[in-house]
Parts: C-alpha cells; structure tokens; sequence
C-alpha cells in the first residue's frame, strides 16, 4: 500500500494549527482527558474546554497566552512547540490536517521565503 507524500513538517513549525480558536472538544474527548489527568468528566469539562465562540454549537479547548499568536491551546508547550498530551489530544487534533498539505505550513514556507529568513514566524495579536 503507498504511503501518503506529507509535504508540511511539524517539527519545522510553531504549531500554527493549535493557534486555531475554535479546536473542538468532543464530549469524548473530555473523557479521554479526564482519564489522562484523572478528573472527573465534569471538572475535566470545565477546566480544559469552553464553550464554542460566537454562539457556535459544542466546546472548545481553552487558550493561553502566546508570544506568536496571541493565543493558543492551554496544552501546547509555549517553549518546545509541542503538545503536552499527545496521546490525550481531541480527535480533531489527531486528523488535522487530513491531506498531505497544511494550509498553514503553505503559508508559512511562503512568508520564510519572503523574508528570507528560514526561522520567520509571522505574528499575530489576536486574543
Ligand atoms: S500547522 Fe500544520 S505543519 Fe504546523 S504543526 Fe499544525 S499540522 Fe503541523
Ligand atoms: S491538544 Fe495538543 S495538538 Fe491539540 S491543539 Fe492543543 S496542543 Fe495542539
């Protein structure tokens, strides 16, 4: 069976994608997290996710403060760029990007370029 041709790399990346606002937290997910950190479902629930923005339906993983980004998931390591629960992370977390692009590595391969500059990180400073 061929193997998917992955053309981003995460490790070359500040984890744009934990960035995103709306990072769904499925009801299973807040399971998956309780049992990780040995909560109860409800303390877990409230604790790590809230409710989705702008009226959205469901839950959202929580943010924290960000030099890059303004924000981004309470559960990405701010200094390593890495998660601090992979083998916890929502489901959404686990099939994103889904393909073998990444519309944020595009972009930032494309800012690198610009700047020439192989370490650029365009920021934002929205949150
Ligand atoms: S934004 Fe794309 S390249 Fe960056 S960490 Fe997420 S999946 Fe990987
Ligand atoms: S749970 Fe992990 S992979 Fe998912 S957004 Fe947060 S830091 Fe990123």
């Amino acid at each position: 069976m061929s193997k998917l041709r992955v053309l981003y790399d995460c490790d070359n990346c500040p984890a744009y994608c934990c960035s995103y606002e709306h990072i769904e937290a499925t009801p299973a997910d807040v399971k998956r997290l309780a049992r990780h950190f040995g909560l109860d479902e409800e303390t877990a629930r409230d604790r790590f996710t809230k409710p989705a923005p702008a009226g959205a339906p469901g839950r959202v993983l929580r943010h924290q403060k960000d030099v890059h980004f303004g924000t981004v998931c309470r559960f990405l390591d701010t200094e390593t760029r890495h998660c601090t629960i992979y083998d916890a992370r929502p489901r959404i977390c686990r099939s994103y990007p889904g393909t073998g692009r990444c519309g944020f590595y595009d972009f930032l391969m494309s800012e690198r370029r610009s700047q020439e500059d192989a370490d650029y990180v365009p920021s934002f400073t929205r949150g």
